[in-house]
């Protein structure tokens, strides 16, 4: 092919046997992570004590911070800030950022969530994020959260994690008698009213012969004797279903990986890990891992809180410098995923722009909807400025948009930081079945960003 034709790469075509080893051993590291984080709340303290033992102390607004600094910020447990000052003047070398999220779509209990009918207790529940529902049944189901009890104490639940644990489950007909349900559309086939968890059938515990309970009032006293619960507990908890399983190879080459949470936890663990793994240097770094991006980066722990540009403000002023100059030099990967071709169903896609699993990061220059509508459509400077950085670090990367146009369209945390007047991407790793409770990536594109933003931060 002519020099001049642009191709794009695919990484285990090239790879040698350090980099497949390299790749390979990495994906071990971020299986932990996925397993030991199927929540924001669990991932931020699983980022957050790696911090730790990388030396990162914690930041209080008012300290003032100097080269050489590393702090983190925990915002209430679910979204974690990590800073690394540099030697640059912040003002004339801005900041680099890297802004992932740790949010996954699942499904939550409702606030009054229990009920018993036909000897049969269930949760009620309202799904978080988009999901196509009728996914979610048939499926073993772990529960995790966190509820604070009337004393204000605040107890962690986890359950179907262990291999000795229950599941829960949500159930769906049978093709014999599934003929009405065929007929409809797939999203209505199981509507978010009918995404009711199973949590029991036993109006009595083993341990005794008490036999005048309901099923919901031995569940309570199951409840009450484990976490100290009563019902109405459940009015200030937060308490996820997620899918019970671990993250798993797939394939007999095992090139693949499929877990739960890939989106977003396949950036995000590359971006605190290259911040971690790259020498202290001459750039100031921020690193975050932010909440509520499935539902659109509202709230205090979501991307749009102004804590953001409230840490931007407190290491302006730590020198004396002015936050709009330091936001203005700034540099920002909104790393999230993207979706990745998909044989299978391609006619979503438009081949040429689309990006294909294996063939490294995948960056989106605009996302958004009908025309790029509610898009940040990065400029093709800032874009020309990372293409110099990872041809020159070797990094495979490719370009894609979100299917073909006006097929769909999603969006980011990129527009609400390009709106701070800092020049901001997509980038990310390409996803198969996309929220699904079974997502699959490519183990390197997995390790192709991680290299990606190693290059960024160096
Ligand atoms: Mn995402
Ligand atoms: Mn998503």
């Amino acid at each position: 092919m002519s020099e001049l034709a642009y191709k794009r790469t695919n990484v285990y075509e090239k790879a040698d046997e350090k980099l497949l080893k390299e790749i390979f051993d990495y994906a071990e590291g971020y299986k932990v992570f996925l397993d030991e984080g199927k929540t924001e709340r669990e991932a931020c303290a699983f980022a957050k004590s790696e911090a730790i033992k990388n030396g990162y102390k914690p930041y209080k607004f008012g300290q003032k911070l100097v080269a050489g600094d590393k702090v983190y910020y925990d915002n209430r447990g679910k979204n974690l800030y990590l800073i690394k000052v540099g030697t640059k003047p912040v003002e004339e070398d801005g900041i680099r950022i890297l802004a992932s999220h740790i949010d996954s779509p699942r499904i939550d209990f409702k606030q009054v969530p229990l009920y018993e009918t036909e000897g049969i207790a269930f949760a009620k529940t309202h799904y978080y994020g988009g999901i196509r529902k009728y996914q979610w049944a048939t499926v073993p189901l772990a529960l995790h959260g966190a509820v604070a009890l009337k004393d204000g104490s605040v107890i962690d639940i986890k359950v179907g994690e262990d291999e000795n644990d229950p599941v829960f489950y949500i159930s769906d007909l049978l093709p014999h008698l599934a003929a009405k349900q065929n007929a409809k559309s797939l999203a209505e086939g199981i509507g978010g009213e009918d995404l009711n968890v199973w949590l029991g059938n036993l109006p009595y515990t083993l341990a005794e012969n008490e036999k005048d309970r309901t099923v919901k009032e031995n569940l309570l006293k199951i409840l009450n004797e484990k976490y100290g619960m009563a019902e109405a507990d459940f009015l200030s908890a937060e308490l996820c279903v997620v899918p019970a399983y671990k993250a798993k190879d797939i394939g007999f080459d095992r090139a693949l990986m499929g877990a739960y949470g890939h989106d977003d936890r396949v950036c995000s663990y590359p971006a605190f890990t290259a911040l971690f793994d790259e020498p202290d240097g001459e750039h100031t770094v921020m690193v975050i891992l932010a909440d509520k991006e499935e539902i659109g980066s509202e709230g205090t722990t979501g991307m749009q809180c102004v804590l953001f540009t409230d840490l931007i403000d407190a290491i302006a002023q730590s020198f004396n410098v002015s936050s709009a100059a330091v936001r203005a030099n700034s540099k920002c990967l909104s790393a999230d995923v993207n979706a990745g071709y998909d044989p299978n169903f391609r006619d979503v896609c438009e081949p040429l722009n689309t990006a294909y699993i294996s063939c490294g990061a995948g960056v989106t220059k605009f996302t958004g909807a009908r025309g790029k509508g509610s898009s940040n459509d990065a400029d093709a400077e800032f874009i020309g400025f990372l293409r110099k950085i990872f041809d020159e670090n070797g990094v495979v990367w490719q370009t894609g948009e979100m299917g073909k146009v006006d097929a769909g369209g999603g969006g980011t945390v990129a527009k609400y930081i390009a709106k701070m007047n800092i020049d901001t991407i997509d980038i990310g790793v390409p996803v198969i079945s996309m929220h699904s409770p079974f997502e699959v990536i490519s183990k390197a594109d997995l390790y192709e960003v991680y290299l990606a933003f190693r290059a960024f931060l160096k």
